[in-house]
């Protein structure tokens, strides 16, 4: 939770007046003193995917681009304006990696924020499990640079750039040492 409004030194002038008299009216809000407009700068839906191999492998990619280039990720990405989140998800992971997942199964969601540019956006993500019926045709494409599978009892946190994906792993780790002991 925030306590005060990330972006208030980034906004200044008014969309509709033009004037120099924004100012943040919350922690995700700016209003002009002078003509009344307000601005919302509410939480971009994200998802990541969780796809394991028949050996409990995770399948991880190799980020092609700022933020945290060359770290490694969970693929995924941001829902478009009009679409839902697994069906934004499904898209992506087509994108990303040419690979067709399914059975989507909500896993975990995180608070997060991206900066980018100097603004720094919130953002809601969402993890989910999902299958793979054939990896013969992955391809890495669009913002990844490369993939790996690594067991998931070896992940190393540490590796991964982005805090969203740390997040996702550290709970998903703990799930998985639970699943295995029976
Ligand atoms: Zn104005």
């Amino acid at each position: 939770m925030y306590h005060s409004n990330p972006n208030h030194n980034r906004f200044k002038f008014c969309p509709a007046c033009g004037s120099n008299t924004l100012d943040p009216d919350s922690i995700k809000s700016f209003k002009c003193r002078e003509c009344g407009f307000e601005f919302f700068l509410n939480c971009a839906a994200a998802a990541m995917a969780i796809i394991l191999d028949d050996q409990n492998r995770i399948l991880v990619t190799v980020r092609a681009k700022e933020p945290g280039k060359g770290s490694l990720d969970l693929p995924g990405g941001f829902a478009e304006p009009g679409e839902s989140i697994d069906h934004g998800l499904v898209r992506e992971i087509k994108e990303e990696l040419n690979l067709d997942i399914f059975g989507l199964d909500f896993f975990c969601s995180f608070a997060n924020a991206y900066p980018y540019k100097s603004v720094v956006y919130p953002i809601t993500d969402m993890a989910f499990t999902c299958k793979v019926r054939d990896f013969a045709l992955i391809n890495p494409m669009d913002d990844v640079a490369g993939f790996r599978f690594i067991p998931v009892n070896e992940l190393d946190i540490n590796m991964f750039g982005m805090d969203s994906a740390r997040k996702v792993l550290k709970k998903f780790k703990k799930y998985f040492q639970t699943l295995s002991k029976y």
